[in-house]
């Protein structure tokens, strides 16, 4: 069913295989689900999922979808673990391959590109908040390869990155798409990166290397890396009407 004919419906949860497990980093796992009914997105949204305990209890959470719309029948989900969580670890600790669980969506309307939303784009990810970016990556190298990107992608250590072959492949392969790297506790290794956290200094620089205004900028992670990403942006100048940000929480 398209997304057009059933809006305004209730979303059913329905059952999803976990297809594959992918370990990113230390922290970080992708989850490979296979719904019973795949329904298409756009990039940026997110899926709920449900954890149903043997005694009833039950535990939501919502995960942003990491794969492009064109992988159809199947979401990529990046969960980071957060030890002191209730659900992450359950993905980290006990789900496998083969397990069902419940998902309902995707869902979200304001965090969300598509094509013909154009550029230039600037994408600000602080760890697991990268998930949505990379389906707007995804998605964009294939239905919008002539639109400039920039991702700042903030993470403790190189060894943290998600994705990080793929992003370093598509910044020599992809005219047009700009990876910068704000490593923490880590030194940077590229000349364009650097071994802080990001900050007005560093937002500037990556406004230069865009080249322009951006038409729309996507800033997602924890809640205190949205605003510390989100003040300096608008000092800068940028309009509040083309951010758009994304809070996982914390
Ligand atoms: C729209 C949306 C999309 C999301 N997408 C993703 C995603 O792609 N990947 C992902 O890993 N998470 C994502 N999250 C966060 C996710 O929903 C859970 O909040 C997260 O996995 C923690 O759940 P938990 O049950 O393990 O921890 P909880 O038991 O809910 O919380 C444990 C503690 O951690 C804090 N906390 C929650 N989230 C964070 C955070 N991001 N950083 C630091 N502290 C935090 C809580 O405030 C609490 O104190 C998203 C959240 C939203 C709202």
């Amino acid at each position: 069913m398209d997304a057009a004919a059933d809006a305004g419906r209730p979303v059913p949860w329905q059952e999803a295989v976990i297809e594959r497990i992918a370990q990113q980093t230390a922290r970080v796992r992708s989850l490979f689900l296979r719904p019973q009914h795949w329904r298409p997105f756009t990039p940026g949204q997110h899926l709920d999922i449900r954890l149903t305990a043997p005694d009833g209890y039950q535990a939501q959470r919502s995960y942003s979808v990491a794969s492009a719309p064109a992988e159809e029948g199947v979401y990529e989900l990046v969960v980071e673990r957060l030890d002191d969580g209730e659900v992450s670890p359950y993905f980290h600790d006990v789900a496998e391959a083969g397990d069902a669980i419940e998902i309902r969506g995707p869902f979200g309307g304001h965090f969300a590109w598509q094509a013909s939303d154009g550029g230039p784009l600037l994408l600000v990810g602080g760890g697991s908040g990268v998930a949505p970016l990379l389906s707007i990556l995804r998605h964009r190298a294939l239905a919008a390869p002539d639109v400039p990107a920039l991702l700042l992608y903030a993470a403790r250590g190189w060894d943290d990155l998600i994705a990080r072959d793929e992003l370093l492949r598509r910044d020599e392969a992809e005219a047009g798409f700009d990876l910068v790297l704000a490593l923490s506790r880590d030194r940077p290794r590229r000349p364009q990166d650097a071994g802080r956290r990001v900050d007005a200094a560093m937002l500037g620089d990556a406004l230069a290397r865009l080249g322009g205004p951006p038409r729309l900028t996507f800033v997602c992670g924890a809640n205190p890396f949205v605003e510390a990403v989100t003040a300096p942006l608008l000092d800068l100048g940028l309009d509040p009407a083309t951010i758009r940000t994304e809070r996982f929480g914390g």
